[in-house]
């Protein structure tokens, strides 16, 4: 049995309003209940202070920061301001930031380095497009994202490498337990080659259609630790099946 213990953490993107974090009370309490898995949620900016008010116990989260403390850049909130709001935890390098807004890998790695500073939980995402896979060259895609994106001589704070291949998000193609154990196979190596021993604690998050119906299969597969969902933790409906099949038996 791995001595990681498991997290699963929910994407909410651009999606929700006040009404909608009634959904983390049920989600909270099956957490609670489940026993053994950390769980957490990352709505969108306007609606940490309200989910930290409702959070539960759950990890409420920002989607991105800014690398930068304060400043002139209009539209961007930094670390201590989510930190502020009530965040513990902040992904970056979403693969739809990647795409929509242009991030680059030396950008991912500088927020991802204030993030840690600033003592949140950070979750870094990775992951190859279908051409790569079909090409071959996924693992090569994702091992130059990781050294390009991960942060240089990290010791302290909480690391988290999200894996999720760009073709699995939100298509419902899930990756194969074989396309999955390899990848997160090659992620540990990388982090372990990268960090030493203490590559070996950074949790790897499986993400891409993660679903009632596969998250078991997924969370039995080797060195991984969890999962970064998107639509799926949207309701505690879909949400709870997840984090009850992370939990341990
Ligand atoms: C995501 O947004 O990180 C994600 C994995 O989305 P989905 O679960 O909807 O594929």
């Amino acid at each position: 049995m791995s001595l990681r213990r498991k997290l699963v953490v929910g994407n909410w993107k651009m999606n929700g309003n006040l009404a909608q974090l009634a959904e983390l009370g049920p989600i909270a309490e099956a957490a609670r209940e489940a026993g053994g898995v950390d769980v957490g949620i990352c709505p969108p900016f306007t609606l940490i202070a309200a989910a930290g008010t409702r959070a539960g116990g759950l990890m409420i989260g920002a989607q991105d920061c800014h690398a930068k403390d304060k400043g002139a850049h209009t539209g961007c909130t930094s670390v201590a301001m989510i930190k502020e709001a009530g965040a513990r935890a902040v992904i970056v390098g979403h693969s739809e930031r990647r795409t929509d807004q242009h991030e680059t890998d030396p950008e991912v790695r500088a927020k991802a380095e204030a993030a840690l500073a600033g003592g949140l939980v950070t979750i870094v995402c990775v992951g190859e497009h279908a051409l790569d896979r079909a090409a071959g060259k996924h693992e090569a895609v994702v091992s130059s994202q990781l050294d390009g994106s991960l942060p240089d001589g990290w010791e302290e704070g909480e690391l988290v490498v999200a894996y999720e291949p760009v073709w699995a998000i939100g298509t419902g193609n899930v990756a194969t337990p074989a396309d999955v154990t390899g990848m997160h196979g090659a992620i540990r190596a990388a982090l372990v080659a990268r960090y030493g021993d203490l590559g070996g604690r950074i949790r790897i998050l499986y993400g891409g259609s993660v679903k009632a119906d596969n998250a078991a299969e997924l969370f039995a597969c080797p060195e991984v630790d969890g999962a970064l969902v998107g639509g799926a933790s949207l309701t505690a409906e879909q949400f709870v099946p997840i984090v009850e099949a992370a939990a341990p038996s």
